[in-house]
């Protein structure tokens, strides 16, 4: 590290490790199947494609700075209230919006054991003090986080489902944890995967209820858009109001404004993704079951696949990487015997079950 003797960043600032994304190169392979950060195999809808296309005729145009229309795109397909929503460049500015607007020296910023490292990055940038709480056999435990929670909490991150466990909290829970917080304490729930799950608001009917709860969303995940950085986040007027004012006023280019409002206007196209995935997740997951590795029931476009020991998992990614397949390491998520695998489509699939099968076999 370099360290200037004078000139320092603020406290907390030198203490973040950069965030680790999934990889996707090899050495030795041409082609990569880079099943590592849970993008959509079938990339965005072809609606997206073309209004992305067509932005490019306005680039010398600076963008809507109230994003209005991708607004009401967005609040409309989830019948939201789309003065309460708020765009950013992907969830982590929302994220970051949150933080730089709630926590600060002397706050403690709250999120589970295995969840988002976006969560701990974005708290130690804001000088905040971040608090780990540990799950109950990979699933967020409600009475451990308040116990942990207290005045100086300014926020809770949960995602649900959480990443990178794929598990869900029963919405009862949820609804516990929002009404026993500290009076000041702010609930952040991270959908970032809600819409894989069938008939599920990603808890916009919580946000709608109460004044602590806070819902950010993505376009990275089921709408295909990794790329292009797009996410919003739902949630009380007096928060929107507030983080809106830490907001760039041009924060979103009018390609990812238009790209974005086209793929959520693509209704067919994100169902049909929602049932790929579901039907590719199940056999995946049976698949690896019947090779004794064992998953938590997934909600989401990945699984958790267990090892036996940290060796037997770092030996599989091995195998795999060998065979030109990218998953995700765990350990950095306290999950050290464990590979998050993303859900590619049928071919992806199989030949991740065909590559494991073989590795299980020569460890027999
Ligand atoms: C992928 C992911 C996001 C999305 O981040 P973007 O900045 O919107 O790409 C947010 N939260 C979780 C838990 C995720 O896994």
């Amino acid at each position: 590290m370099t360290q200037h003797p004078i000139i320092r960043p603020q406290p907390g600032i030198l203490d973040i490790a950069p965030y680790q994304g999934g990889e996707s190169r090899l050495d030795g392979h041409e082609q990569v199947l880079k099943l590592s950060s849970n993008e959509n195999p079938f990339g965005p809808s072809p609606k997206a494609l073309a209004a992305y296309a067509d932005a490019a005729r306005s680039l010398h145009r600076y963008p809507d700075g109230n994003h209005a229309a991708l607004r009401a795109a967005i609040a409309e397909i989830h019948g939201l209230d789309a003065g309460r929503i708020i765009c950013g460049a992907g969830s982590d500015e929302i994220i970051a919006f949150l933080t730089q607007t709630y926590a600060g020296p002397g706050s403690e910023v709250i999120h589970t054991e295995h969840g988002f490292g976006m969560y701990r990055i974005s708290a130690l940038a804001a000088g905040a003090t971040p608090v780990s709480v540990p799950e109950a056999e990979r699933r967020t435990n409600v009475d451990a986080i308040l116990a942990a929670a207290n005045e100086r909490t300014a926020l809770v991150f949960i995602a649900d489902p959480n990443n990178p466990t794929g598990t869900m909290i029963e919405r009862a829970e949820i609804a516990r944890l929002a009404e026993s917080l500290p009076p000041r304490t702010l609930l952040v729930l991270d959908g970032a995967y809600a819409e894989y799950v069938p008939d599920f608001d990603g808890h916009a009917s919580l946000v709608d209820a109460r004044d602590n709860v806070v819902m950010t969303r993505t376009f990275s995940k089921i709408h295909g858009l990794g790329g292009l950085r797009v996410g919003w986040g739902y949630g009380p007027a007096h928060v929107i109001d507030a983080i809106n004012r830490v907001r760039g006023p041009f924060n979103l280019g009018t390609p990812q404004l238009a790209a974005a409002e086209a793929a959520i206007g693509d209704t067919d196209y994100t169902a049909h993704c929602r049932a790929e995935n579901a039907r590719n997740r199940e056999r995946l997951a049976s698949g690896l079951a019947e090779i004794g590795v064992p998953s938590d029931p997934s909600e989401a476009n990945f699984i958790l696949a267990r090892f036996g020991s940290v060796a037997e998992a770092e030996a599989c990614d091995a195998a795999l990487r060998r065979r030109g397949i990218i998953v995700r390491k765990v350990a950095g998520y306290n999950l050290p015997q464990a590979l998050r695998i993303t859900i590619g489509d049928a071919k992806a699939v199989e030949r991740v079950i065909e590559a494991i099968t073989d590795f299980v076999q020569v460890r027999a």
